[in-house]
């Protein structure tokens, strides 16, 4: 009672409320928690059958875990992805989903706005296993375009990016990917389940941290890939349960519950940046804003027909360089100052000398990472304390 038939099609908020549900005897209303490592078999027999893959049930929870299951089921019904599989943080999600299949000799083409561990992933730890990798500008499909090799196996990319919201055309990029016989991967965190599908558009696998919007309230670490059968069983699977970097259970209980509100979170959050971003448009020592919900983002277009709604984060500059911007950032009261994002509190970072300080000034100045930058993750608060706020705090420069 209370679970999805298998093979009939809900609206996305059923998914997101009942998706994956498996209820035990006690047919309790909450999800279960499975704190268990291990489970018992009834049977030598049982345990032989289960090792062979002939017995469905479970072995190991660096294997599988119910409550885990649970959560997997329910973000793959989200995405309308075949399979998903949880791991420990964001970063284990987009770690497996590359050294999973790519080998020597192998080489990804990845667009080189994106979050600064994915780049370390790419740029230093992937070379070390012989396999190389062209960053390009993710606008330009013509970039995109002349940075595949006949040994490309993976186009890489983040839309909108971090943290200066570019937009790429995910189905113009994934039909580059699959015209040279590569696989596109999309980490979607900015963007959420519910404003952006990548499948949708052609993406073959689409990775998640679970941290961000997905738990929303700053409470666990987590992370997703999302793929078709066949990655699962032939590179996936394998990768992840001989490394092991799974999710517990109690994190994917947090995680599950969470996926319950997500789109009623992140559309309000929307709904909240857009009028801040309004709002800081017209504040004069606010230089510039940048918003994929506004008509002056370079790419808005693209940005509403692929998410419709402008995401939960704005960016913007401030007068005065970085003692301007530090001088906001102190200055608030009631917004926090945290590298986080995707929170219902309010977060505001300075990506120059946090997200990005590892980047050399020449590559940050090639992605627009300014010193008077600021990135301000819009929270659940009501959006006119969060325009006081940043009202008053602007006034400090
Ligand atoms: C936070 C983040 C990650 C990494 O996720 P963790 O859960 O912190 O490991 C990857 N990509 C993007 C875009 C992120 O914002």
């Amino acid at each position: 009672m209370g679970e999805l038939e298998p093979g009939r099609r809900y609206g996305l908020k059923t998914r997101l409320v009942r998706g994956g549900l498996k209820r035990s005897a006690n047919q309790e209303t909450s999800e279960a928690m499975y704190l268990t490592s291990g489970y018992a078999y009834d049977s030598p027999e049982q345990a032989e059958a289960r090792f062979k893959g002939e017995d469905a049930g479970y072995v190991y929870s660096r294997f599988g875990n119910p409550t885990v299951s649970m959560f997997e089921e329910r973000i793959a019904l989200i995405e309308g992805a075949p399979v998903a599989r949880a791991t420990a943080t964001g970063m284990a999600a987009v770690t497996a989903a590359l050294l999973c299949h790519l080998k020597q000799g192998d080489h990804v083409v990845a667009s080189r706005a994106m979050f600064g561990g994915c780049r370390y992933v790419i740029e230093e730890v992937l070379p070390r296993f012989g396999i190389t990798s062209t960053l390009i500008d993710g606008r330009s499909l013509d970039a995109w375009r002349a940075g595949v090799k006949p040994n490309t196996k993976v186009l890489f990319l983040e839309t909108p990016a971090n943290p200066t919201l570019e937009v790429i055309d995910l189905r113009a990029v994934a039909d580059i990917a699959h015209k040279a016989g590569a696989r596109l991967i999309v980490d979607n965190v900015f963007a959420t389940p519910i404003l952006q599908r990548p499948m949708e558009y052609g993406a073959d696998i689409v990775v998640y941290s679970a941290t961000k919007h997905i738990d929303g309230q700053g409470r666990c670490l987590g992370g997703v890939v999302l793929c078709d059968e066949k990655f699962l069983k032939e590179h996936l699977q394998i990768f992840l349960r001989n490394t092991g970097p799974s999710m517990s259970p109690f994190n994917a209980w947090v995680l599950g519950k969470a996926l319950e509100s997500l789109d009623l979170r992140v559309r309000a959050m929307c709904e909240h940046a857009a009028a801040i971003a309004d709002m800081l448009a017209r504040e004069k020592n606010v230089t510039r804003v940048i918003y994929p919900g506004r008509p002056d983002h370079p790419q808005h277009t693209l940005a509403s027909a692929q998410m419709g709604l402008g995401g939960s984060i704005v960016t913007f500059e401030v007068a005065g360089g970085k003692r301007g911007a530090f001088a906001v950032e102190r200055a608030l009261k009631l917004v926090d100052i945290s590298n986080n994002l995707g929170d219902a509190k309010s977060l505001i970072t300075h990506p120059s000398t946090t997200t990005h300080f590892r980047l050399t000034p020449e590559a940050r100045a090639e992605l627009g990472v300014t010193d008077s930058m600021l990135r301000l993750s819009v929270g659940l608060e009501d959006p006119a304390d969060i325009a006081d706020d940043l009202a008053q705090s602007l006034k400090a420069i």
